[in-house]
């Protein structure tokens, strides 16, 4: 505790920076998974409720020790965030509308009763680490610099409680297309097949979707390998209302639905944040751009018609995406988020559990008209934000230059 019994607020300007003593060689792209290679450094800074923040770290990328009885390896008292840096045509890095994940790394660690930081003293230290770390930018298409900064809880007690000891630390991934695309592929042609499934929910109104917390992932995992093992990418998560089945998140991403109208207007539909969704950035972009319409310009061939009605964010039932898809006005569906930027969907399978067996059928599926690849909406939202994101284009001001 100082002096005068303040606990120390989040820093920057006490960041200190311990450099490694030897650089890791750099891996070509195309060699590496997504998040198995890490940077040579990392930052870290940990909260003590009778001091409160230590100074800020940057120093060699290596394992943490902490007490077996810790908080977040008993009870999950771990989230974090993810944000990507690319190099701009000036060759600086740039980052995407890096305040919202400060914003949204603080309401979790509120949702799971860790202490508060400071936002705007995290982005600047993290700025400071991706500059430091800019050498592993990979300059090449669809790979970027993938940043996961992380809290956790680490009083050290099992008692079941919050915690009030914490750990948050960033780390730093060269990553290249979340689904991997044969060499010399087009990226935005490569979609995926979702199986929809209701009968695990990852999320549920009143639960944790709308905060980026680990334990909403781990529940997934199973079902997950059970939808690969039926020949699906990923799984189409939904949620069970009376009778319905509202459609909530694709994997790990935004979901979105085009449809077309009878005077030939495009309708573009994704869920709510009603607490089950979470508040993607690229949803909320994507959002921003399909209401100003500037999606239009970056596509010659944008159909004219595009309306953008106020049914923009709603319910979206699974019933309903059957009966656009059998009465053929079921356009495109994409999963968006900042691991994909925006990805097609192409097969939405449907299962019901077989009576007396666990194994799940498949016993329907839905194709959007798009087929594989994007559409013309999914097209011009990939191009706006991947020009955004490599700093090609600011506009809004979305990109933040760490210098
Ligand atoms: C991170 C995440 C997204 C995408 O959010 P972005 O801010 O766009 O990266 C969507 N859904 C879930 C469940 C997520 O964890």
């Amino acid at each position: 505790m100082s002096t005068n019994g303040q606990i120390a607020p989040l820093d920057a300007s006490r960041l200190t920076i311990q450099r490694a003593e030897t650089l890791k060689p750099i891996p070509p792209p195309g060699t590496y998974g997504y998040g198995d290679i890490k940077t040579d450094h990392m930052l870290v800074m940990s909260f003590d409720p009778e001091t409160g923040w230590s100074p800020p770290e940057i120093k060699p990328y290596g394992p943490f020790s902490i007490d077996p009885a810790s908080n977040c390896l008993q009870y999950c008292t771990s989230t974090f965030e993810g944000l990507k840096a690319s190099m701009n045509p000036a060759g600086k890095p740039v980052l995407f509308r890096p305040e919202a994940n400060m914003a949204r790394l603080s309401s979790s660690a509120a949702r799971m009763a860790l202490p508060p930081f400071d936002e705007a003293a995290l982005l600047a230290c993290i700025i400071k680490l991706v500059a430091l770390e800019s050498r592993w930018i990979p300059t090449d298409s669809g790979h970027s610099l993938y940043i996961r900064p992380t809290m956790i809880g680490t009083k050290p007690s099992i008692r079941v409680g919050a915690s009030d000891h914490a750990l948050l630390y960033v780390i730093v991934c060269p990553v290249g297309p979340y689904f991997p695309t044969p060499p010399g592929a087009i990226l935005h042609a490569r979609s995926v097949s979702l199986l929809a499934v209701s009968e695990h929910v990852c999320s549920w109104p009143g639960g944790t979707g709308g905060y980026k917390l680990g334990l909403n992932y781990s529940l997934g995992f199973s079902p997950q390998l059970a939808a690969v093992k039926l020949g699906y990418d990923h799984l189409l998560w939904l949620l069970p209302h009376g009778q319905n089945e509202f459609i909530t998140e694709a994997g790990a991403m935004n979901f979105f639905a085009v449809y077309e109208k009878e005077d030939g207007a495009l309708t573009v539909v994704t869920p709510p944040l009603d607490g089950t969704i979470l508040p993607g950035i690229t949803r909320l972009s994507a959002l921003a751009e399909v209401a100003a319409r500037t999606i239009q310009e970056t596509l010659t061939s944008y159909p004219e018609q595009l309306t953008v009605s106020s049914e923009c964010r709603r319910q979206l039932t699974i019933a309903e995406l059957r009966a656009e898809h059998a009465a053929g006005t079921l356009r495109e569906c994409f999963g968006v988020g900042t691991a994909v930027n925006v990805v097609g969907i192409d097969r939405i399978g449907f299962t019901s559990l077989n009576a007396g067996e666990s194994s799940i059928k498949v016993v329907d599926s839905v194709k959007p008209t798009t087929g594989k690849g994007l559409g013309v909406v999914g097209r011009a939202l990939w191009d706006k934000l991947l020009d955004v994101k490599e700093g090609r284009d600011n506009v809004e001001g979305w990109g933040v230059v760490c210098e």
